[in-house]
């Protein structure tokens, strides 16, 4: 008898061991954590175009709860805040990479308030500063900016400017010992599989006008393409033989008549196009011309003037934009 109740302890011992191996082997939960770290941090260097499908198809496989969490840590998003600062530039672009860059920094009054817009946002550092060229209402509020954060890197055209605003740049640039990167045509700041920043323009050396000086940068995050013109003009589109279809352009001279010709336009013809221009300037930007372009090749245009600070949101695929819609 005792016998016989031991091997029938022995059995239901053995059906419990079977029925607890079951769960482990169906869910896989080592495989699919092991596959969300990777996407997470392994942005940079990424080169295998399928790692992220791999990663969705894993993930729907495990809990509701597990899924979610993973989704989080999977998301990337850019967002380019294209600060209202008047006449002027000042665009600030939280990268999905977690850096950060801003281009340009408004006039010499605009400083205190780009600075404080970032700050806002919960930075400390900017990973990537591009001065597209020495115009004051794009490099006035440089000075601003060295004094609030850590700037780890400049980027500028070969191209100076005999005013203060100029000069001011330079000896911060210098007491920071920042040596400045030259951009031209073919320079990258990133280069990896999900996201590439390079330069367009400048495409010469020479310009008699300081504006055809201008860093055109093109960002290409997955499916999603921006262009920021600086206030490049009609030689300097003219020039550029890189592909310039865009989501998203950040309009070149602020919607002046001489820049964003209708043969540049057909070829960009972008989804939204962002003219960061001052109201009532004494310029008469941005050109009703100008605005018909873009609008006849299919473009949204939003203004700073008229909307305030807009805010462009991508995850890669789709893009959003955000408007805070001047009152006054
Ligand atoms: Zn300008």
């Amino acid at each position: 008898m005792k016998k016989c109740i031991y091997v029938f302890a022995c059995f239901i011992l053995f059906a419990l061991l079977l029925t607890s191996c079951v769960p482990m082997d169906a869910t896989s939960y080592p495989e699919s954590t092991v596959n969300s770290q990777q996407e997470s941090s392994s942005f940079e260097t990424d080169s295998n175009p399928d790692n992220s499908k791999e990663t969705e198809t894993s993930i729907s496989q495990t809990s509701e709860v597990e899924s979610e969490e993973s989704l989080v840590n999977l998301k990337k998003y850019m967002k380019l805040h294209f600060i209202d600062v008047g006449q002027g530039d000042a665009i600030f672009i939280e990268l999905p990479n977690k850096q950060c860059m801003l281009v340009d920094a408004g006039d010499t009054t605009s400083g205190t308030l780009v600075v404080n817009y970032i700050k806002n946002l919960g930075y400390t550092s900017i990973d990537y500063f591009v001065a597209t060229h020495p115009h004051t209402d794009h490099i006035g509020g440089l000075p601003a900016i060295f004094n609030a954060f850590q700037v780890k890197s400049i980027y500028m055209p070969n191209a100076s400017n005999a005013t203060s605003a100029y000069q001011n740049m330079m000896s911060v640039i210098s007491n920071e010992k920042l040596t400045p990167i030259t951009v031209m045509d073919g320079i990258y700041i990133i280069k990896t599989y999900n996201l590439q920043i390079e330069f367009l323009a400048p495409n010469s050396n020479n310009y008699e006008n300081l504006n055809n000086y201008s860093a055109v940068i093109k960002i290409t995050f997955e499916n999603n393409i921006f262009l920021l013109m600086g206030d490049a003009e009609e030689l300097s589109e003219s020039e550029i033989t890189d592909n310039v279809q865009a989501d998203v352009v950040k309009v070149g001279y602020h919607g002046g008549a001489t820049a964003s010709t209708q043969n540049f336009v057909t070829h960009v013809s972008p989804k939204y196009a962002i003219i960061s221009v001052g109201k009532n300037n004494t310029f008469g930007h941005p050109s009703a011309d100008v605005i018909a372009r873009w609008e006849n090749s299919g473009a949204t245009v939003y203004r700073t003037d008229l909307y305030g600070t807009i805010v462009v949101t991508s995850d890669g695929l789709n893009i959003d934009v955000e408007s805070m819609t001047n009152t006054d």
